[in-house]
């Protein structure tokens, strides 16, 4: 699709900016004057509309609240010095969101759409962007069903929506992380890949309990054995062993991460080894205790690339190197902002600008 998608716009009658408090962004709590909602019906979209942020009315049967059939998107818009506004890698979600639409029976969005739609969300926002360093618009696209109707059978109705909000960093300090070896956050066919939501609710009770205990997040291993490192909480896990990148290959229980993708090919321009391949618990431990294991992260795009301090397995606290003299994931993450923040020539082409 060439032709632009056709919004209708409803601008809020006052702002709420000046009032917003951008020394004091904690993620997720603050949301711009705007938000975008399309519907999905008679096996198709149509009423795309951004109107003042605010509740939506909606039945207590839709099937979204009961049987799950719900997925979400996360992506960050940044300001660049000169005021220019770029998306990081939108297309890449607009694939993912399409995967995520299909694992749960429902309705996909042309990708051209789903970018559209969300830069005319950020372009009319586009004042709320943080200028700071370490802060950004996130955008949360996301997708759930609406037939008021108590059966466990795909809806025919759905609902895409759209809300950003300025954010600051995520996490403030290294992590603490526990490898986590009784619960499972997705198993071989399930729907780990997707981002659905039920997976963000299963796993709060594992990292509740972790934090209990004083950790920061949770390492998920494989469903069967717990031996295989999949993930760290919402962000990729990663690793330097012995001077290659290492992370799960991406399959039905890992998230296809954005930010996954994008360290990996960083690192291959670098001309430093990339291994995608099942990742043991057993080796890194060992690497923890003999000094291979140089570098530690979970990339994401909320998390950004998340220095792990000690990662702590079977009642044991394994201490890395400190985060600040870590070469590689240092390098990544000041590469990464540059690019982001337009400081340095966007080469690979991610940056979306509105
Ligand atoms: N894994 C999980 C489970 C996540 O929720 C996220 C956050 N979207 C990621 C990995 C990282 O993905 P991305 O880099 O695309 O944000």
């Amino acid at each position: 699709m060439t032709d632009t998608l056709d919004i209708k716009i409803t601008k809020s009658a006052q702002s709420r900016l000046q009032e917003t408090d951008f020394d004091n962004l904690p993620f997720g709590k603050t949301f711009t004057d705007h938000m975008l909602v399309a519907d999905y019906a008679d096996g198709e979209w149509k009423n795309f509309e951004i109107l003042p942020y605010g509740p939506i009315e909606l039945s207590p049967a839709i099937s979204a609240l009961h049987y799950g059939q719900a997925f979400f998107e996360g992506i960050k818009a940044y300001k660049h010095a000169d005021g220019t506004v770029s998306i990081f890698r939108p297309d890449k979600n607009a694939r993912r969101f399409n995967k995520s639409a299909e694992r749960l029976c429902m309705p996909t969005l042309p990708e051209e759409v789903f970018v559209q739609s969300i830069a005319a969300l950020v372009d009319l926002d586009r004042d709320w962007i943080p200028s700071k360093a370490n802060h950004a618009l996130y955008i949360r696209p996301f997708m759930f069903a609406t037939d008021p109707f108590l059966g466990v059978t795909p809806s025919a109705t759905y609902k895409y929506m759209v809300i950003i909000g300025p954010v600051g960093p995520y996490f403030s300090k290294p992590l603490r992380v526990k490898i986590e070896t009784q619960y499972t956050r997705a198993a071989e066919g399930g729907m780990g890949y997707a981002k659905a939501a039920g997976n963000y609710g299963s796993s709060m009770l594992p990292a509740r309990k972790a934090a209990e205990e004083g950790f920061d997040q949770l390492i998920w291993t494989d469903a069967k054995e717990h031996k295989y490192v999949e993930e760290m909480g919402a962000a990729n896990a990663m690793f330097l062993l012995d001077g290659v990148l290492i992370t799960a290959e991406t399959k039905d229980t890992i998230l296809d991460g954005v930010t996954r993708d994008t360290v990996i090919a960083l690192a291959k321009e670098w001309g430093i080894p990339v291994e995608e391949r099942k990742v043991s618990v057993a080796e890194l431990i060992e690497g923890a205790k003999n000094g291979k294991l140089t570098d530690a992260f979970g990339a994401g795009t909320a998390a950004t690339i998340a220095s792990v301090a000690s990662i702590s397995y079977e009642g044991e606290e394994y201490f890395l190197s400190d985060p600040q003299t870590r070469e590689f994931s240092q390098k990544v993450f000041k590469t990464l902002d540059a690019i982001k923040y337009g400081q340095a020539e966007d080469t690979h082409g991610w940056n979306y600008i509105v």
